[in-house]
């Protein structure tokens, strides 16, 4: 890989210098064993340890195909979903890749006895495969995580809707977390040239799953002056869902659960915070059977304390079982509950006469289409919204990485090094850097 690094790093390697480099036969990359998923049978989810099941090693270059690219990935980050993957639950990913497998030759290449995870890069073209057009070797890109086929109707309109809609990393082969990544060519998007290899990386999944739940009409259609209840508002979703809603003329009210936390919601603007773990909400009984609505009801009193009187328009949520029921009491007659995920169960339970009586919708959000994520990756790109990227991890690490997002450890993003040979490289746009330097500190709890 060293003539690769050498190209990236040489600062004038043409197009032409990057298609005559010779790929490796080989490449090291952080994966789970398909021998292994039962690995922590009987042991509880936390105490699930991402250190034992990732593993970081060679692994063969698959063939590339029509549509797709490699990429030489300087940087990428950790996302939830590689938690989920690495403590196998709620389901192996292994599965995903045994059905993508069967649905045609090509696709037949991710179903491995290992799962190559990752769902976000920076990083450079190293080649195209046929049909390639708008790509070319050299090219200093980032990518989003959504895979499409588009052969049926489904997907015309909006591309997350594609029967054959896949999470990159996820529910396919050949993730980000790794030296060289397979994408499709229509995942890549330009690399914001004012940031680093990782934090340009520490973006992509959960800045475009906020921006269509939050701000795109498929999601939350967030207005000026609508009050936005983020949880986990200075987490990977909640980073990127607060900064949508100061810049679009919203009110974020931000749920974090301690002061470090709380301080980085400030930095970025926001003003109305509440400490969950100072408030000690308990919205559940201790057998986790039964909720209580005084609780719900209290919530919504420090809501109404901190807005002066308003109520919600939109909750941004993810946490799932433990929040839902107090996020559809505290929304307004007639507002929304955006919801993307289920971190904390997935059998939601909420009182539906506060719901239908209120004319209250609760709208289903998933990643976001390419429309939406190169929407969001111009954002980052001019400026508008920042990484928030707090600690950076080597390829060697990913374990340990993983391991401080499943205990809720960290702030913001958790990156880490592929090629990169340390942090704080990859800035071309040393103008646009220095205009926004202190906040993309800032951001990053600097
Ligand atoms: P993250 O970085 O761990 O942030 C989640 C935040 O939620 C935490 O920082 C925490 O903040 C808060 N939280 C945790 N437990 C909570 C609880 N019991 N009650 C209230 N808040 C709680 O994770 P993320 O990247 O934002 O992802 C969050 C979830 O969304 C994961 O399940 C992930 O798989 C999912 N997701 C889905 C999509 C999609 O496309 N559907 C995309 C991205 C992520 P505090 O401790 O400060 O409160």
């Amino acid at each position: 890989m060293q003539n690769i690094l050498d190209a990236i790093q040489s600062g004038n390697a043409t197009s032409e210098d990057f298609a005559s480099l010779e790929l490796p036969e080989s490449y090291r990359a952080a994966f789970v064993k398909k021998d292994e998923v039962d690995m922590f049978e009987g042991v509880p989810s936390k105490d699930k340890d991402p250190r034992k099941s990732i593993h970081v090693d060679e692994v063969p270059l698959p063939e590339l195909g029509p549509g797709e690219a490699f990429v030489a990935v300087m940087a990428s980050a950790i996302n939830y979903n590689t938690v989920w993957t690495s403590i196998f639950e709620p389901v192996s990913t292994f599965g995903f890749l045994e059905r993508y497998g069967r649905n045609s030759e090509l696709t037949k290449r991710h179903d491995l006895p290992y799962h190559v995870v990752g769902s976000d890069l920076s990083g450079v073209v190293l080649a195209v495969g046929a049909g390639v057009t708008k790509w070319k070797p050299g090219d200093r890109v980032v990518a989003h995580c959504l895979s499409v086929e588009l052969e049926g109707p489904d997907g015309h309109n909006d591309t997350m809707l594609d029967t054959e809609q896949r999470i990159w990393g996820f529910e396919t082969n050949f993730g980000g977390l790794a030296d060289v990544a397979m994408v499709k060519a229509n995942q890549l998007m330009p690399k914001p040239e004012h940031l680093t290899w990782e934090e340009a990386a520490s973006p992509g999944l959960v800045n475009c799953t906020a921006y269509r739940q939050l701000v795109s009409k498929n999601g939350g259609d967030m207005k000026q002056g609508d009050n936005v209840l983020i949880w986990g508002a200075s987490g990977g979703l909640g980073g990127f869902a607060t900064q949508y809603a100061l810049n679009g003329g919203a009110t974020p009210v931000c749920v974090v659960s301690n002061e470090e936390k709380a301080q980085i919601a400030r930095s970025m603007g926001a003003e109305l915070i509440i400490n969950r773990s100072e408030e000690g909400y308990k919205f559940w009984n201790d057998e986790g059977t039964e909720q209580d609505p005084r609780e719900w009801k209290r919530f919504g009193a420090r809501i109404r304390e901190l807005t002066g009187g308003e109520d919600i328009d939109i909750v941004f949520e993810h946490p799932g079982r433990e929040t839902f029921g107090a996020s559809v009491f505290v929304t307004r007659k007639g507002g929304t509950i955006t919801t993307c995920a289920s971190t904390t169960g997935f059998m939601h339970e909420y009182d539906n006469r506060y719901l239908w009586m209120n004319l209250k919708r609760i709208i289903s959000s998933h990643f976001a289409n390419y429309r939406e994520s190169w929407e969001a990756n111009r954002l980052i790109a001019k400026g508008k919204i920042h990484p928030t990227l707090s600690k950076t991890y080597s390829l060697d690490e990913v374990g340990q990485a993983s391991l401080d997002v499943h205990q809720n450890a960290h702030q913001g993003k958790v990156g880490v090094l592929c090629l990169a040979p340390e942090e704080g490289l990859g800035v071309l746009d040393e103008e646009m850097r220095a205009r926004h330097e202190s906040a993309i500190n800032r951001f990053r709890g600097v």
